[in-house]
Formats: structure tokens, C-alpha cells, sequence
């Protein structure tokens, strides 16, 4: 067992720990936020056909080349077409056919031109300025063509891939099973949030937190029944959790006190321990560790502890186990916008915001943060990485960050 490994290294042996779940077939009604679990190459063109993108009429480009206001051409119509329906006929030499939004362009024809640029009856047209060859003619397959490499495996079903699915007739596609995570609070001090507080109790508010990111990421979540600081009690809480489940978190009972009981726990029920301890602040509390082939993933009791440790070190691995080919939080550099004043002798991870501000990226950091504190990760989108400093950081320092925005 490693003991204070690097947070990198941390998140690389976690990474490490997991693989990637297997597959299902499911119905695209039932598919956002899931990850595509196979490559789909379009096997149609998308229009199928060419199409007119307006009102107007279509005739060959070659018969108005001429037109002009003081020679405008006039001719004939053969027939309307509208959305839906197919020319009965094409467009020969000196013809034009009425076409409506969304209809095919009749064969023969190479030219739309608007109603708004003619003059018309319901037998005949007029044209006063030529147009060019294929103005005003969505080609077949402008959006996707036959045999075009679409989506990729690995990626997010969001809305845009949703419809594009719908529009190659992809009703039922393969994702990666969801991760399911199993969370047990720790601590004889928590009560539910639903019990009255008596005098020493807090209530669990960490696990509502650590549920929702990991939802975010793609994870279903069972949050357990609390459980006393015993290691009887924990031991068979772990135990207990493993039916089911793909990767079990606990929060507490991680660090160094008569109660912090996870290691002896861990080790007692003979898992496979990684390591305890990160050299992170918050989050330093932590213990990894592999139990029947389970990762059991355990965080601190402080809220803000837990949430930034998870994030940066559980949240790549859940997303990997999900499929995500991408799944490594993104990485940015800002410019702090305030002056950071608190002194980070060991380096800090703080929750913050990154904007846009004369199209350069600012961050601003939570100048009121500490382990216990969740609310100040309210509305952040990023948490800035402030490297070790006797001082604190001035405004106008570049800062980097990891991105979190997807998961609030
Ligand atoms: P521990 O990691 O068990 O030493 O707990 C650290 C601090 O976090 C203590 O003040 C606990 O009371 C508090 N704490 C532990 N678990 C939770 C929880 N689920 N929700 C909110 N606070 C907690
Ligand atoms: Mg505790």
C-alpha cells in the first residue's frame, strides 16, 4: 500500500483499477446523456434528395440566361410540386415547374428562383435576371452522405447526436451499461436530512452533493442507510453493498482518529488497499481501494473535501467505466481576476468560476472555502490548482484549472 501519493498518481491508480462496462442495446428515446457504444456511419444521405430551400420556381439556369428587366423571359408552367410530393414530370427546355419548401428539384432542372424575383399567373412565369447554375438547390447528402464516418463510440448522446440518429432511422443503439455507484455515509454524528437535529448531530448533506455529480457523469447512485462509526458496522455496510454494485464510495472515517476505522476495515475484509492518503488540500484523507473486484473508493467526511477529491480523482475513472472515450477532466489555464490572498505552503485546490471577459478567459476563486464548506462550490464551473507559495496569488497571475461545468 502506497501511503500521500501525488493526486495524479492517486487518479492514475484508480484509473488503472477500472475497466470499461459492457454494452446494451437501447431505445434512442431512452439514450441522452448515455455513451455511444458503437461507431454509426450514415446509410443514407441526409436530405435524401436534392430539395428546394424557398418558395419559387425551378427551370434550367440555361433558359433565363438572357433575362434581364428590359428582356424578361417568360414561361411556361408545367406543374406545382410541393413538400412530399414527386414531379410527375421533368423540366424540359423552356419549362418551369412551381416548387414549394422541402420538395425535390425535378429532374432536368439546375435552378430555384424565389416567387418574391417573378412574376407569374397560374400558367406562366417571369424571370427578370439570370440565376447560376444550382443557386438555390440543397444538394442531396449536404448534411451527411452514404457510407460518412457520423458519430464515434465513446462519445456523449447529446441533443444534436439525438436527432441525428432519429434522422438515420436509428431507433434502438448499443451504449455502455451505466456505472452503478453505491454510497455509504459514515460518521455516528450524521442523521438523515428528514430527522430533527439533536444536540451533536449534523445532518448528511455530503452525499446529496457527491450523488449528483456522479449522476452528472453519467453513474447511477444508491445512497445507502448511514452508518456508525464502528468498524462492525461498517465492515458490514461494505459488505452489504456489494450486490450490484459497480464501484462502492464511502465518505468518513478516512483519516487518523480513534474513529476513522475505513483501513482497518478494508484491510480486515482482505481488499486489495492502493493507497491511503493524498498529497491534496482539500482531500488529503482518502483511501483507495479494490474489494472482489469492486473499487471501493473512500473520501473524506468534509463535504468539501470529498467533492473535490472525488472529482478530480473518481469522476475520470466513473466516466471511463462509462465508455466516455474522452473522460479526463479538460484542463485550462486562466487569468485570476482577484487577488487570492490565503497562503498555500503545500499547493490548494480551490472551487471557482471561469469566464469570458475581453475575449480572455478570467477565473475567480472562492476566497471562502475551507473542507467543511460546501456552499462555496455553488456555481462553480472549475477548480483552480494554486501551486505551492509562501504568498498568496495575485490578481493577473495565470491559474490552472480543471473543468468541472459539466457536472454542475
Ligand atoms: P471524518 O472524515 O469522518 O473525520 O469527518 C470530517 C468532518 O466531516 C467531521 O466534522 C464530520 O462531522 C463531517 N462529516 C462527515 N460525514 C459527513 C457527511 N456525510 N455530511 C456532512 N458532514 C460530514
Ligand atoms: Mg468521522
Amino acid at each position: 500500500m502506497k501511503e500521500r501519493v501525488e493526486m495524479r498518481e492517486g487518479r492514475s491508480m484508480i484509473l488503472d483499477a477500472v475497466s470499461v462496462m459492457d454494452t446494451e442495446t437501447i431505445d434512442l428515446l431512452e439514450a441522452t446523456g448515455r455513451v455511444l457504444a458503437e461507431d454509426i456511419y450514415a446509410q443514407e444521405n441526409i436530405p435524401p434528395f436534392s430539395r428546394s430551400p424557398l418558395d419559387g420556381y425551378v427551370l434550367r439556369a440555361q433558359d433565363i440566361k438572357e433575362a434581364s428587366k428590359e428582356n424578361p423571359v417568360t414561361l411556361p408552367i408545367l406543374e406545382e410540386v410541393a413538400a412530399g410530393q414527386v414531379a410527375t414530370q421533368p423540366v424540359t427546355k423552356g419549362t418551369a415547374i412551381k416548387i414549394l419548401t422541402g420538395a425535390p428539384i425535378p429532374e432536368g432542372a439546375d435552378l430555384v428562383v424565389k416567387f418574391e424575383d417573378t412574376e407569374f399567373t397560374s400558367e406562366q412565369v417571369t424571370f427578370f435576371a439570370p440565376g447560376k447554375s444550382g443557386d438555390n438547390i440543397v444538394p442531396v447528402g449536404e448534411d451527411l452522405k452514404v457510407g460518412q464516418l457520423v458519430l464515434k463510440k465513446g462519445q456523449k448522446i447529446t441533443a444534436p447526436v439525438r436527432g441525428i440518429l432519429a434522422g438515420l432511422g436509428k431507433s434502438r443503439l448499443k451504449v455502455y451499461k451505466k456505472v452503478h455507484v453505491k454510497l455509504i455515509s459514515t460518521g455516528s454524528e450524521l442523521v438523515p436530512i428528514d430527522a430533527p437535529l439533536t444536540p451533536g448531530k449534523i445532518r448528511n448533506s455530503s452525499v446529496y452533493t457527491l450523488a449528483s455529480y456522479l449522476q452528472e457523469a453519467g453513474a447511477s447512485v444508491t445512497i445507502c442507510p448511514n452508518v456508525e462509526d464502528t468498524v462492525e458496522a461498517i465492515s458490514d455496510a461494505v459488505k452489504a453493498a456489494q450486490t450490484d454494485a459497480d464501484v462502492i464510495m464511502t465518505t468518513g472515517g478516512v483519516s487518523v482518529g480513534d474513529y476513522d476505522h475505513l483501513k482497518t476495515v478494508m484491510t480486515s475484509l482482505g481488499a486489495d488497499v492502493l493507497f491511503w492518503k493524498m498529497r491534496l488540500k482539500p482531500g488529503a484523507a482518502f483511501l483507495a481501494s479494490v474489494y472482489n473486484g469492486i473499487p471501493v473508493l473512500s473520501l473524506s467526511g468534509n463535504p468539501a473535501s470529498a467533492a473535490i477529491s472525488m472529482l478530480l480523482t473518481c469522476v475520470p475513472a466513473i466516466r471511463k467505466m462509462s465508455g466516455y472515450s474522452e473522460y479526463m477532466l479538460r484542463e485550462i489555464d486562466g487569468i485570476l481576476e482577484t487577488d487570492f490572498t490565503k497562503k498555500s505552503p503545500n499547493g490548494r485546490m480551490v472551487p471557482g468560476k471561469l469566464f469570458i471577459k475581453d475575449q480572455k478567459p478570467m477565473i475567480w476563486l472562492s476566497g471562502h472555502s475551507g473542507n467543511g464548506m460546501l456552499h462555496p462550490l455553488e456555481g462553480c464551473n472549475i477548480i483552480g490548482e494554486l501551486a505551492p507559495s509562501k504568498e498568496g496569488v495575485k490578481a493577473g497571475s495565470v491559474v490552472h484549472a480543471y473543468d468541472i461545468g459539466e457536472f454542475i
